[in-house]
């Protein structure tokens, strides 16, 4: 039977950020990770860039005010005093998304692993946690591979229920439920959704920056403004994503994308301009008056949902009422969508234990002493641009510090 003074589930970024802190404070610590690798999760981050942090505050979902709590008065600031302790530099782009300064996430994996080394954090990988289970001084660990451990205080941060090839799962759940913990049920965030074929047909691939408006019978549910990319299924990117966590339950609704929004102050501007175009080239198709505006093949699905002939018509036969449906079709481009993508493509998952059992300073359990809760596995889940990292990063060191030491 191994022993420590912690022991942690999980080596994600909220785990490793716990092992850490509890190393720094003197505790012997052993993490047990499921996977072959630690930090899988974290390396797929960003496109493998890692957007660990964000300048700018932005509210999280779910348990929102525990989690403003967690985030202290100054994340940013505690952040950076970590990971400058790491020797890590970071860079930021100019809306405010910081990134280690090689834009690689291995190099985020590297500063950890070696402060981890330097702590004397054991780490036992292939080691999936199968019972947890409260004993007399502590906890008791069994993986399912290798010896049992005991320790003093556990620290659950085995993450959310996404991307199981990335080591999402649920087997903490039961264990949590056990104890006391009502678990709130999980559902993709920042997601991917799926559309009809008809709106995206031969668009995959294509980026845009536009606003999205995302409705359900004429009522506006959410907006968002960013970059949108097209794929196979439906439509992906920052834009996308953030709208999924405000699908209504059937997963229906309808986005308006404007494909132009920073170049126009409005529809009438759009109209007037395709006036001019049509006056200055009368002889070119309809798709030409978008030359410029677009790509080729937006500018075939604009004509199309706005019902005009795609070859054969010259742009000097279009009525006012035909260009003011393209100008209509190119600020409010109709996409319908069908549900969001599954857990398998989501970032994160919304939902995890309730907070309301929970402390925000050092993310010890109200019901169980001695068990501490971390990262993803929360009901909270932030928005896309490092929020969720940072809640990992920040939950992760507040678990960490030795309990006595807590505020
Ligand atoms: C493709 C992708 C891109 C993302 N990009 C960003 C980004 O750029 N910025 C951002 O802020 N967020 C991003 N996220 C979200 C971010 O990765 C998560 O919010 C964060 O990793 C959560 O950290 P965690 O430590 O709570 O959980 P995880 O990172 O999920 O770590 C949990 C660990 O626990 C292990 N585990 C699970 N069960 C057991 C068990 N029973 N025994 C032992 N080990 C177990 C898992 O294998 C895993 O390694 C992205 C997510 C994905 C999937």
């Amino acid at each position: 039977m191994l022993q420590a003074d912690v022991g942690i589930i999980g080596a994600g970024p909220s785990g490793l950020a716990a092992a850490i802190a509890a190393g720094r404070n003197g505790e012997s610590v052993i993490v047990l990770e499921k996977m072959e690798q630690v930090g899988k999760r974290l390396l797929a981050t960003g496109n493998g860039r890692c957007n660990l942090m964000n300048l700018h505050p932005s509210p999280y979902t779910g348990d929102s005010a525990f989690a403003e709590a967690v985030m202290g008065s100054d994340p940013v600031a505690e952040l950076t005093a970590f990971w400058d302790s790491l020797g890590l530099y970071l860079r930021y782009d100019p809306e405010g998304r910081g990134y280690p300064c090689t834009f690689m996430a291995a190099t985020v994996m590297e500063v950890l692993k070696a402060e981890l080394k330097r702590l004397n954090v054991e780490i036992r990988t292939g080691a999936a946690v199968q019972h947890l289970e409260k004993v007399q001084h502590g906890f008791l660990l069994r993986p399912e591979n290798g010896a049992s451990v005991s320790v003093g205080r556990v620290i659950v941060a085995t993450g959310g229920t996404v991307q199981p090839k990335l080591g999402g799962d649920n087997s903490a759940w039961p264990w949590l439920k056990q104890m006391g913990h009502e678990m709130i049920p999980a559902r993709p965030a920042l997601v991917p959704l799926r559309t009809d074929a008809r709106s995206i047909g031969g668009l995959a691939g294509l980026r845009v920056k536009c606003q999205i408006s995302l409705e359900r019978d004429g009522k506006l549910l959410h907006e968002e403004r960013g970059e949108l990319l097209f794929t196979e299924r439906g439509i992906s990117g920052i834009c996308a994503m953030q709208c999924s966590r405000f699908l209504p339950s059937d997963g229906k609704a309808q986005c308006r994308v404007n494909l132009v929004p920073d170049l126009f102050p409005d529809r009438r501007a759009v109209y007037e301009e395709l006036i001019r175009r049509q006056q200055a080239i009368p002889e070119a198709e309809p798709v030409s008056l978008l030359l410029g505006l677009c790509a080729r093949k937006i500018g075939y699905a604009v004509c199309k949902q706005a019902g005009l002939a795609l070859r054969g018509e010259k742009a000097e036969k279009l009525s006012a009422a035909q260009i003011k449906n393209m100008a209509d079709s190119l600020t409010g481009y109709c996409i319908q969508i069908v549900g969001p993508e599954g857990m398998d493509r989501a970032q994160v998952m919304s939902g995890g234990a309730d907070c309301a059992s929970i402390r925000p300073d050092n993310m010890e359990s109200l019901l169980c002493s001695g068990l501490h809760i971390t990262g993803e596995l929360l009901n909270v889940d932030g928005d896309c641009g490092g929020y969720n990292l940072m809640f990992a990063f920040l939950s992760g060191l507040r678990a960490g510090k030795n309990r006595r030491q807590a505020k």
